[in-house]
């Protein structure tokens, strides 16, 4: 846990979320400024950086398949979704508390921007 962090605050229930599901390591929760008609944040909820930094497998693992799971809950397993994980300045990561996006329910381009 990190005191000043964005996302350790979400976890504790210090600012409020919109979640979507959760388990003992992770929790996952709408994106506030939402980038496609389904835009969910997966987060650990140990505080770790960024993928960048990441050295536990299984929490690795939690996480992609907490992915898999929201796109069942949202009904895009279909129709299909893209899972990102934005790493550093380059990355256009803007939160420094590891987290995938789950996006879907319109077509993804590639490349991305
Ligand atoms: P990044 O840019 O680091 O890959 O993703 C951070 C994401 O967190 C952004 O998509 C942004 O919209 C989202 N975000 C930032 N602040 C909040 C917040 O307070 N609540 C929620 N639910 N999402 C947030
Ligand atoms: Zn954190």
């Amino acid at each position: 846990m990190s005191d000043d962090c964005l996302f350790c605050k979400i976890i504790r229930g210090e600012i409020p979320s919109s979640k979507v599901t959760e388990s003992n390591t992770a929790l996952a929760f709408r994106d506030v400024n939402p980038q496609a008609p389904t835009h969910v944040l997966v987060v650990p909820r140990v505080h770790v950086t960024s993928l960048a930094v990441a050295t536990d497998p299984a929490m690795l693992g939690d996480l992609m398949l907490m992915a898999a799971s929201v796109a069942r809950l949202e009904g895009i397993e279909e129709s299909g979704y893209r899972v990102v994980a934005n790493t550093g300045p380059d990355g256009g990561q803007t939160v420094d508390h590891l987290h995938l996006h789950v996006l879907g329910g319109r077509h993804m381009k590639w490349p991305p921007g």
